[in-house]
């Protein structure tokens, strides 16, 4: 079963796969492209 790249879940039926990646939900999946957007480099990190 494919885990989610974010939180590292175990992807249910709620997971999306988008550009080869796993997302276990669209919360996730925002994320995972907030953080990946070039033009907005955030400074400080919201996950430690
Ligand atoms: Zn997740």
């Amino acid at each position: 079963m494919a885990k989610c790249v974010v939180c590292g879940k175990k992807c249910g039926d709620k997971s999306i796969r988008k550009g080869g990646k796993d997302f276990c939900c669209v919360d996730c999946l925002k994320q995972y492209e907030d953080k990946n957007k070039p033009d907005t480099k955030a400074n400080v990190c919201e996950f430690c």
